[in-house]
C-alpha cells in the first residue's frame, strides 16, 4: 500500500522534480508537494504537515545551507535533505552537521527511497522522545503547581558527576514558609545556612544516605526572614542515573509542621503542669491540716502562759514559722488550682490602680513605671486579692530581671479570640477576654529557663533570694479564673507575661464573705462540727468550746444525722467540711435542714477542689471558711455565720 508523502521541493528545475517524483513513487510512496525556488515562498510554504524538504545545493537565487538556517528558525523538525548535481564534499558533511537528514547525488537517485525511509524514521524517533519530553515537563508543571498550592513545598537538585548541586526548581512554597527567595538564599550562603545550627550534623548523615540511595525523612528547623525558626518535616528521595548508576537527583517534599509540634508542646506542657499540681496540692492539702494543729496548739499555749516568760518567745516563733509555712501551701495550693477563690466583678483598671503605690515602692527609684489604660473591655470576674498578688508576683519578678534599673509596663486591652488565635492559643474560647500585659526590659530568659518558668520551685536566682513559687502562683490562680497566661521573653531583650481574663456574662454563683463581728466572749449557741480529720476536730473543739458554744462532734454525715435526729434542743450552727467521705456534703445539708430548719451553715474547706462552683458544692451567698485557719478566723466566721440576718435558713 502507498505511503502518503507531503513535500516540499526547493528546485528551480521542474524536469528534476518530475525525476525525483518518480524515483518516490517507485519506492511505494503517494505523493502531494509543493515547489518552490525563492526564499520568501519557500518560507511561506514551511508547514508543521510537511514530511520532507528535498532541496537543490545551488539554486539562482537561493541556497541549501540557507534554506535550513529558516527551517531552524521556524523550530519545526522537518527532515532535510539535499539533492543535487554536484555536491562538494565539505558542504554535504557541513550540511549534515547543521542538522540535514542526508544528501544525494542526482545521478544516484536509486538511494531516495531508502533515506527517506531513514529520515523518516529517525524523525519519528526523535518526535516520540519530544513527546515523551514534553509530556514530562508538563507533569512536573502540574505537579509544581499543585505543590505551590498547599503550603508545603517540593524540590528537585541534580547531582553533577563531580559532586556539586544544583537546584533545579523549588516551589514557591518555600519562600512563604521562610520568607526568602532563593536569590536571598545564595547569597547568605545557600540552604544550609538557613538550617538551625543544631540540625545541620543530622542534615551532613542525611545527605550521605541520600547519595547511597536511601530515601530519608528529617526534621529541621530553618531560619525565617522574620528572624524566627520554622520547623519542617522533609522528605527525599534519591533518583539512579540509568546510564551510569549514580545517583544524580534528589526530589524532595517538606511541609511545615511548626503548629503541630507548637500544639504537642502545650499539650505536653499542660499535662505536665497537671501532674505537678495534683502532686503539689495533695501534698498541700495533708500538710494543712497539719499546720491548723499547729498553729491552733501554739495559740492555746500562749494564751495560757503568764506574760513574761521566755517561753512566750519560743512558741511566737513556732507560730511564726507556721505562719510562713502556711503561705506557702497556700502558694501551692493556688498553682493546683485548689484554693478558694471569692470572685467578684472587678474593674481591672482600679486593680492595677489600687496596686500602682504599692507596685513603685516594691520597684525602687531605678525602675520607670509605665501604665496604660485602653478603653473599652475592663470588668473581669475574679477574686480581687489573688489578682493583686498574681501582679505583684509578675512586678517582683520585673524587678528581679533589672538590677541595673529599666522600664516597667502594666498595661490593659481585650482581645476576641478568631481561628488563627485559638489555633495558637488553644486554651483560649471564642469569648472576649481582658487582656494584662506586664513588661520589662530586663534580662530576659532563655528557651531552657522559658518552658519551666511556672513550674512550682523552679528558680534561677540563688538559694535564699527565690522560692520559684511567684509564677506557679499566678499560673494557678488565672487557670482557676477561666484564663490563660502567655510569655513572650528572649535573653537581653526583656520579658513579657499576657494575662487574658474571661469576661464571663454566665458567671458562677459567689460565695459568701466574711461579715459579722469579731470576738470571743460568752457565746451559748449550739454548733454541730462535723470534721472527718481527727486532729483538726479536736482543734477546732477545744476553740470553739472556749468561747462558750456548746457543740456536738461528728467525724462523719451519717454520724452527724445521728447526732441531730436526737437532739431536742435548736442546732444554731452546721460546721461542716465541704469534703466528707461517704455520703456528700450537700446532702448532710439538705437532710439536716429538714429536721432543724433553724440551723445556719458555715463550710470549711482546704481542699475544697470541687468546691468549684460550677459542681454546685458552694451556693450563692453561703460562707467558707478556709483551712488553715487561726482562732480569730474561726470565731470571726462563727459569729458572723450566726448572726447573719437576712436568710435565717442558712
Ligand atoms: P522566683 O522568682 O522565686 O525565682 P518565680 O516562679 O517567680 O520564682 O520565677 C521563676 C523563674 O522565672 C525565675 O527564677 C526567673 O528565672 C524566671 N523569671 C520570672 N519572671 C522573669 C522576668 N520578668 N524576667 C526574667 N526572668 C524571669
Ligand atoms: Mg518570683
Amino acid at each position: 500500500m502507498p505511503v502518503p508523502l507531503h513535500v516540499l521541493f526547493v528546485e528551480d528545475r521542474p524536469s528534476d522534480v518530475d525525476l525525483l517524483l518518480f524515483e518516490l513513487r517507485r519506492s511505494g510512496y503517494e505523493v502531494t508537494w509543493q515547489r518552490v525556488d525563492e526564499e520568501p515562498d519557500y518560507r511561506e510554504q514551511l508547514r508543521p504537515d510537511l514530511d520532507v524538504i528535498l532541496t537543490d545545493y545551488n539554486l539562482p537565487q537561493f541556497d541549501a545551507t540557507t534554506a535550513l538556517q529558516i527551517l531552524h528558525e521556524t523550530g519545526l523538525d522537518i527532515p532535510f535533505i539535499v539533492v543535487s548535481a554536484s555536491i562538494p564534499e565539505e558542504f554535504a558533511v557541513e550540511m549534515m552537521k547543521q542538522g540535514a537528514a542526508d544528501y544525494l547525488l542526482k545521478d544516484r537517485l536509486g538511494r531516495l527511497g531508502a533515506a527517506i525511509d531513514s529520515a523518516l524514521q529517525k524523525h519519528q524517533v526523535r518526535e516520540a522522545r519530544r513527546k515523551a519530553e514534553e509530556a514530562l515537563r508538563e507533569s512536573e508543571a502540574r505537579h509544581r503547581a499543585i505543590s505551590e498550592l498547599s503550603s508545603d513545598y517540593a524540590y528537585s537538585l541534580y547531582i553533577s558527576p563531580d559532586g556539586s548541586v544544583v537546584s533545579e526548581w523549588i516551589t514557591d512554597a518555600f519562600m512563604r514558609i521562610t520568607g526568602f527567595t532563593l536569590d536571598e538564599v545564595s547569597a547568605r550562603g545557600g540552604w544550609m545556612s538557613l538550617v538551625h545550627p543544631a540540625d545541620r550534623e543530622r542534615l551532613e548523615s542525611r545527605w550521605q544516605d541520600l547519595l547511597a540511595g536511601c530515601s530519608t525523612t528529617a526534621e529541621l528547623r530553618v531560619a525565617t526572614r522574620s528572624g524566627g525558626f520554622r520547623t519542617i518535616r522533609d522528605r527525599a528521595r534519591p533518583v539512579y542515573d540509568p546510564a551510569t548508576g549514580r545517583v544524580h537527583r534528589i526530589y524532595g517534599a517538606a511541609e511545615d509542621i511548626t503548629q503541630q509540634r507548637l500544639l504537642e508542646e502545650q499539650l505536653r506542657h499542660s499535662q505536665k503542669m497537671e501532674a505537678i499540681g495534683r502532686l503539689a496540692g495533695g501534698v498541700a492539702h495533708d500538710f494543712n491540716n497539719t499546720l491548723s494543729v499547729i498553729r491552733g496548739y501554739t495559740e492555746f499555749a500562749l494564751e495560757d502562759l503568764p506574760p513574761d516568760t521566755p517561753l512566750r518567745e519560743d512558741l511566737e516563733e513556732i507560730r511564726k514559722a507556721a505562719d510562713r509555712a502556711s503561705s506557702l501551701t497556700r502558694q501551692l495550693l493556688a498553682f493546683s488550682r485548689k484554693q478558694v477563690l471569692a470572685p467578684h466583678d472587678v474593674s481591672i483598671r482600679e486593680l492595677i490602680q489600687g496596686v500602682e503605690r504599692m507596685t513603685r515602692r516594691v520597684i525602687g527609684e531605678d525602675i520607670e513605671l509605665e501604665t496604660r489604660f485602653s478603653p473599652g473591655l475592663d470588668t473581669v470576674f475574679i477574686d480581687s486579692g489573688q489578682m493583686e498578688q498574681v501582679l505583684l508576683n509578675l512586678v517582683v519578678n520585673a524587678r528581679d530581671a533589672m538590677p541595673g534599673g529599666g522600664r516597667l509596663t502594666i498595661s490593659t486591652g481585650s482581645v476576641e479570640p478568631d481561628e488563627l488565635f485559638i489555633a495558637r492559643h488553644p486554651e483560649a474560647r471564642p469569648e472576649p477576654y481582658v487582656v494584662v500585659e506586664v513588661s520589662d526590659t530586663g534580662c530576659g530568659m532563655t528557651r531552657e529557663v522559658l518552658q519551666r518558668v511556672f513550674e512550682p520551685f523552679f528558680t534561677t536566682k540563688e538559694a535564699g533570694k527565690g522560692t520559684g513559687l511567684g509564677l506557679a502562683t499566678v499560673y494557678g490562680t488565672i487557670q482557676q479564673s477561666g484564663g490563660f497566661i502567655t510569655v513572650y521573653s528572649e535573653p537581653n531583650l526583656g520579658t513579657t507575661f499576657k494575662l487574658y481574663l474571661p469576661c464571663i456574662t454566665s458567671r458562677p454563683p459567689e460565695t459568701g464573705s466574711a461579715t459579722g463581728t469579731s470576738g470571743a466572749g460568752h457565746a451559748s449557741e449550739t454548733v454541730l462540727l462535723v470534721e472527718d480529720e481527727a486532729e483538726v476536730r479536736k482543734l477546732t473543739f477545744r476553740l470553739l468550746s472556749r468561747y462558750g458554744y456548746r457543740i456536738l462532734e461528728a467525724a462523719s454525715a451519717e454520724e452527724a444525722l445521728a447526732l441531730a435526729r436526737h437532739h431536742r434542743n435548736p442546732i444554731h450552727l452546721l460546721l461542716t467540711d465541704l469534703v466528707l467521705p461517704g455520703m456528700p456534703s450537700r446532702e448532710l445539708i439538705e437532710e439536716l435542714r429538714r429536721m432543724h430548719p433553724e440551723a445556719r451553715l458555715l463550710l470549711t474547706s482546704g481542699y475544697p477542689d470541687e468546691v468549684l462552683v460550677g459542681r454546685g458544692l458552694i451556693q450563692p451567698g453561703e460562707m467558707l471558711l478556709q483551712k488553715p485557719f487561726t482562732a480569730q478566723d474561726l470565731a470571726r466566721k462563727v459569729r458572723g455565720a450566726l448572726d447573719r440576718i437576712p436568710d435565717p435558713l442558712r
